[in-house]
């Protein structure tokens, strides 16, 4: 399959777990996450109609995405992986969504960032719904707190939460904690759903779906 196909595949399946869900044509957005993938494959996908693109690291997306960018101004790029704070500054510059706000510590290097070069990317609150030691995300029962010190303390926007079910979990009860979530913070947006559960997600209220290899085929870290 190539990616043109691919993508259209995909949107026929979004636009039917919208209908599904009793949701309005086009309130799912998909990121295509194109991490490890070549700038040639960026480019196929942006020639079947994407402009809405997801990589988790900032200087790979720094090198792939630079003239990208420079010959497709609307495109829009996501920041879906663990930000560092001393990534802070290049991560303001280059993305237009941040989707991996979890501490204090990178909500104040952003705000300051933001300030600095007066351009604001929106922000999303990651959430580790599943409570993995080893991944990214603040607590669920801190997250109402946080986004709320986030605005009041940082002065920050906060558009939505993110979360990342752990793997081999059944991901519906993530996301419909990540719902709940986003409705008592007051967020309208919910990034939720990846190539094996999008279509799940949907039914559980994502906004944003994140998906990889469904488009661009089996990713291989080894050559990365
Ligand atoms: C890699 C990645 C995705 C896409 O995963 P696929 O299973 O390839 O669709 C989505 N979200 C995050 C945070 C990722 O790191």
């Amino acid at each position: 399959m190539t990616i043109s196909e691919a993508l259209g595949r995909i949107r026929a399946t979004i636009q039917g777990a919208e209908e599904e869900a009793g949701r309005s044509a086009g309130s799912v957005t998909l990121i295509a996450v194109s991490k490890t993938f070549p700038e040639a494959d960026v480019r196929a996908a942006i020639a079947a109609g994407q402009l809405i693109f997801g990589e988790n690291r900032v200087q790979e997306a720094a090198a792939k995405f630079s003239s990208v960018k420079a010959d497709f101004p609307s495109l829009e790029l996501h920041l879906i992986g663990p930000l560092q704070s001393n990534k802070a500054h290049e991560a303001v510059a280059l993305f237009d969504v941040i989707h991996s706000v979890d501490r204090d510590k990178i909500a104040a290097a952003l705000a300051k960032e933001m300030q600095v070069q007066g351009r604001f990317p929106k922000l999303f609150v990651q959430v580790n719904t599943g409570e993995e030691p080893q991944k990214a995300g603040i607590a669920p029962r801190e997250t109402v707190d946080f986004v709320k010190r986030c605005r009041e303390v940082h002065g920050l926007t906060i558009d939505g939460l993110m979360c990342i079910p752990p793997a081999g979990d059944p991901p519906a009860p993530h996301f419909a904690l990540l719902d709940e979530l986003a409705r008592r913070a007051g967020v309208v947006h919910r990034s939720m759903g990846m190539s094996s559960d999008y279509e799940t997600a949907i039914g559980q209220g994502a906004t944003y779906v994140r998906v990889g290899s469904a488009i661009f085929g089996h990713r291989d870290y080894g050559a990365a």
